[in-house]
């Protein structure tokens, strides 16, 4: 995959189809991709989501191991950890760390579905040291935990719901937006450029930049 096919990514994180093929991370789950969608320029991610483990993953993960090789697919997830639904810790965490072992060995990064438990994300990281960089999507925490997640090397990004102050405050270089298919990434941009005192121009400049650089191949 080139770079310049990634290039127009603002969307991070969603789950239909955006108008304009290409302008968003489409998550597709363990598949199959929609008919035609690569076809037209459409990209992905692919993964377990932590609702749908079930501790019988392995028909799951293969199917993942196939998309995987897929140049349209250019993350893995989301994937990763809630403690409010899904199965128990135990096996949330055995299928997210062979998620963390497919996107290591496709070298692609990582997006992550995390309710109430950053502690785990932020224990793996550090015990696993992966390669890849890991983005938390819908981030709705304060400063000081974005700032926390930060020191320890993963990424936020921010949909329509957020904390104004973690917004405001997120640099630049590691700002990421998403709809997560509940509203357009034109409103969510539009936020953003009024809380942070800048043009919408200016974010969706800033947010491309940032997305391909996340998901070039390295
Ligand atoms: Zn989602």
């Amino acid at each position: 995959m080139e770079r310049s096919d990634i290039m127009k990514i603002k969307d991070i994180h969603t789950h239909s189809l955006p108008e304009e093929p290409g302008t968003a991370l489409v998550c597709i789950g363990c598949g199959p991709i929609p008919d035609g969608a690569v076809e037209q320029g459409h990209l992905f991610s692919a993964g377990l989501h932590p609702w749908d483990v079930t501790g019988h993953d392995d028909e799951a993960l293969r199917n993942l191991g196939k998309l995987l090789e897929l140049p349209q697919v250019l993350a893995v997830g989301e994937c990763g950890f809630d403690t409010l639904k899904g199965p128990s810790h135990e096996l949330q965490e055995q299928a997210f760390i062979r998620q963390v072992e497919l996107s290591e060995r496709f070298k692609k990064p990582m997006i992550l579905h995390v309710v109430r438990d950053f502690d785990s994300i932020i224990r793996l990281r550090k015990n696993l040291k992966p390669t890849q960089a890991w983005l938390i999507h819908g981030f709705r925490g304060g400063p000081e935990q974005m700032n926390q997640l930060y020191a320890n090397g993963i990424l936020v990004s921010f949909g329509l719901k957020h904390n104004l102050e973690a917004l405001r405050q997120v640099p630049s270089t590691r700002l990421f937006l998403e709809t997560d298919g509940k509203a357009t990434i034109v409103q969510t941009i539009s936020l953003a450029a009024t809380l942070r005192a800048t043009s919408p121009q200016a974010i969706q400049y800033q947010i491309t930049q940032n997305s391909t650089l996340l998901l070039s191949p390295r």
